[in-house]
C-alpha cells in the first residue's frame, strides 16, 4: 500500500494543511472527562491525536475536561494519565484542564455579554426546556432575553460572586431559539453550581458548559485540528459562533470522525461505572471489562491495542467490530512475544506402570518453536503425570487421536504412551489411567521413529505448582449490549470461570503481569493484583484460536 493510499480522511486533511502551509506545525488534544476510566473507544482517540503529531513532529495536549465537577474525580484523573502512559503516549508538559482556563473563560463570557451576544435568563430548568422547542417545532424567546447589557453585566458578575442558587440564573448565547439546530436555540454557557471542584476547590460557584469551554480551550491552545466524535457534527456550527463572535487569535478547526464500538461490549462511561457499582464486576479494571486497565490486567500488551485501532482504521462511518478482530492482534502479538510452557487447566492423574518410581528426567522443551535463540528449559518427567481431562475419551468418536483405551498419543517432548486401564470413582467419573510408556520412543533422543496421530501436554505430578486460573468470556450474551433496553438483561452469567490447574514448575517464577503461551490453551499472565495465598492467580488473556468464530459458525450449521 503506498502512503497516500493507508491515509485516512483525517491524515490526508493533515497533510494537506501542511503542504499548502496553513500550519506548520500540527496540535491536537485528548480531551477525557474525569469522570470514569478510559475504554477502547479512547484508545482509538488516543492513538489518533497522539498519533497525527508524532507522524507530523507535532504536539499533542492531553487536556482533563473537567467542567462537571459533581461527577469527577482525582481518582479518574490518575488513572486516565496512567492509561495514556501505558499506551505509549507522552505529553511532556502539555498536562492541561479545562479548568486552568476558567479565568479566561469567564472573560470571553463577558465579552459576549458585553457586544449583546449572550444574557442572563431566569427561567426555571424545566421552563428553559419547555421554551426551547422540539425537531419540528421553533422555540420560543425566553422573557428575559431583552435584558440590557448593564442589568446582564450586573447578573453575571453577581453569578460568580456567589449571590444566587443553583439554578437561579443561567449564562446563556443569544443566538436563535428558531434554528433549526437544538444547538443554536440559545445555548447555556454557565450555570451555577455550589460544588467543590477536585481541581480548583473553591475557587468557582459557577462552571463552563461543555461546548463553550471546549471551543475556547481550543483556541487557547492553538489547536489545528479539533479531533472528535460524529455526535458532536451538530454542535459544529455552534463552535464556529464562538470563534465567529470571540474572533480568537488562533482559529481552530473541528473534525469528526465515527466512534469505535467493539462487539459484545459497552462503551459507555456511565453504563460501564453501573457494572463496577452494582458489582457485577470486580472494579474499573476487571479483566472482562473493556477498560484500558481491565485490559491491561487481563493481559493485552498495549501494542495489540495500538494495532487493533489502526486495523479499524479512521473513518465516518458508524462501525462495530468484533471482539474477534481484538483478540487476533492480541495473538499476532503475544505469538511472537511469549514464551511456551506447559500447564494442565483440568488435570486427570496417569500413572505409567512400567516408569521406575524413582527416577525423574529432565527432558528439554523449547522456549519458542520459531524463535531458537530464546533457548530451552528443562522439565521434570516422572512415574505421575497430570494430562487435560479433555485429552482422554472413553468412546471416542472415530477421528480422535488423543489418549483413548487401549490407544496411544505422544507427551510433548516425552515419550509415547498405551493407555491401558481407567480408573474410575464410585459414581463412574474417570480419575486416574494406568499407562504404559515406550522407553524407546523418548523425543529427539529415542531409537525408535515410530510415530503416532497425536501429541498431548503434561506436568509431572510430584512438580507441579497449583494455580488458580480465570477463564473470561464476553461479558455480555448480544453483540450490541449499548442498545438493549437494559444491558443486566444481556448479561453473561458465565463470564469468569475458574479452574485449580498445575503448572509445569519453571512458572513458579513468573512475574505479574509477564506472559506465556501454554501450549495447546492459549496466552496467559500472572494476575498482577491477586494472589490467594501462596498460589499464584493467571488469567487467560485469549484462547489460540478464534473460538467465537468457530461458536458462531456452529451455530450457524445448526441453524
Ligand atoms: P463516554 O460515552 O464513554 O462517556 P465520552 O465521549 O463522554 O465517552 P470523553 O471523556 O468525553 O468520553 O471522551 C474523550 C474523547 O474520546 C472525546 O474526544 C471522545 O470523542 C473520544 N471518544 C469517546 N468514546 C469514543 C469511541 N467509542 N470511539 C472513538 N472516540 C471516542
Ligand atoms: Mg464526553
Amino acid at each position: 500500500m503506498s502512503e497516500t493510499e493507508s491515509r485516512d480522511f483525517i491524515r490526508q486533511i493533515i497533510h494537506d494543511d501542511l503542504e499548502s502551509g496553513k500550519h506548520e506545525q500540527i496540535v491536537t488534544r485528548f480531551p477525557p472527562e474525569p469522570n470514569g476510566y478510559l475504554h477502547i473507544g479512547h484508545v482509538m482517540s488516543i492513538c489518533l491525536n497522539f498519533g497525527v503529531t508524532a507522524e507530523t513532529g507535532g504536539r499533542t495536549y492531553l487536556r482533563f475536561d473537567d467542567t462537571n465537577p459533581g461527577k469527577e474525580s482525582p481518582v479518574y484523573v490518575e488513572a486516565i494519565e496512567h492509561d495514556v502512559r501505558w499506551l505509549g503516549f507522552d505529553w511532556e508538559d502539555r498536562l492541561t484542564h479545562a479548568s486552568d482556563y476558567f479565568e479566561s473563560l469567564y472573560e470571553s463570557a463577558v465579552s459576549l455579554v458585553a457586544m449583546g451576544s449572550a444574557y442572563v435568563d431566569s427561567l426555571s430548568a424545566d421552563e428553559i426546556r419547555e421554551y426551547r422547542g422540539t425537531l419540528t417545532e421553533p422555540g420560543k424567546n425566553s422573557p428575559h432575553r431583552s435584558r440590557s447589557v448593564e442589568e446582564n453585566l450586573d447578573l453575571l458578575a453577581r453569578m460568580r460572586a456567589g449571590e444566587f442558587a443553583d439554578g437561579e440564573h443561567v449564562l446563556r448565547a443569544k443566538i436563535d431559539m428558531s434554528s433549526p439546530n437544538m444547538n443554536l436555540r440559545d445555548p447555556a454557557l454557565y450555570r451555577i453550581r455550589h460544588l467543590t471542584h477536585q481541581h480548583t476547590g473553591d475557587d468557582w460557584c459557577i462552571y463552563p458548559m461543555y461546548d463553550f469551554a471546549h471551543t475556547l480551550s481550543d483556541a487557547l491552545e492553538h489547536i489545528t485540528h479539533s479531533l472528535c466524535t460524529l455526535e458532536f457534527e451538530d454542535h459544529r456550527p455552534l463552535y464556529n459562533w464562538f470563534l465567529d463572535q470571540l474572533k480568537p487569535e488562533h482559529r481552530p478547526r473541528q473534525i469528526e470522525f465515527s466512534r469505535l464500538n467493539l462487539a459484545y461490549a459497552i462503551t459507555s462511561k456511565r453504563k460501564l461505572n453501573a457494572l463496577v457499582e452494582e458489582g457485577i464486576v470486580e472494579g474499573w479494571n476487571d479483566p472482562r471489562m473493556p477498560t484500558i486497565a481491565g485490559m491491561r490486567r487481563r493481559g493485552y500488551p498495549a501494542a495489540a491495542l495500538r494495532h487493533f485501532v489502526t486495523r479499524a482504521g479512521v473513518t465516518k462511518k458508524d462501525k462495530l467490530i468484533e471482539m474477534g478482530v481484538l483478540e487476533n492482534c492480541v495473538r499476532e502479538n503475544l505469538g511472537v512475544t511469549s514464551q511456551r510452557r506447559m500447564a494442565v487447566l483440568r488435570p486427570l492423574r496417569v500413572v505409567l506402570t512400567n516408569y521406575p518410581e524413582d527416577i525423574v528426567e529432565m527432558v528439554t522443551a523449547m522456549n519458542h518453536p520459531a524463535r531458537p535463540e530464546l533457548g530451552t528449559r528443562e522439565l521434570p518427567f516422572s512415574r505421575e503425570l497430570w494430562i487435560e481431562q479433555d485429552d482422554f475419551m472413553e468412546e471416542p468418536p472415530r477421528k480422535f487421536f488423543r489418549l483413548k483405551p487401549g490407544g496411544e498419543v505422544r507427551l510433548r517432548f516425552g515419550y509415547i504412551i498405551r493407555c491401558d486401564d481407567v480408573i474410575k470413582n464410585e459414581a463412574g467419573e474417570v480419575i486416574e489411567l494406568r499407562c504404559s510408556y515406550d522407553a524407546d520412543t523418548r523425543s529427539g533422543t529415542g531409537s525408535s521413529d515410530r510415530k503416532v496421530k497425536g501429541t498431548i501436554h503434561w506436568v509431572s505430578c510430584a512438580h507441579g505448582v497449583d494455580a488458580e486460573v480465570r477463564l473470561y468470556d464476553r461479558l455480555f450474551t448480544v453483540a450490541k449490549p449499548n442498545t438493549a433496553d437494559d444491558f443486566h438483561a444481556v448479561l453473561n452469567a458465565d463470564s469468569l470461570q475458574v479452574v485449580e490447574a498445575k503448572l509445569e514448575p519453571s512458572l513458579a517464577s513468573m512475574k505479574a503481569g509477564e506472559t506465556v503461551q501454554f501450549e495447546r490453551l492459549g496466552y496467559f499472565c500472572i494476575d498482577s493484583e491477586e494472589h490467594s495465598g501462596s498460589r499464584p492467580v493467571i488469567n487467560r488473556i485469549v484462547t489460540l484460536r478464534d473460538s467465537w468464530a468457530r461458536l458462531e459458525q456452529q451455530a450457524m450449521q445448526q441453524g
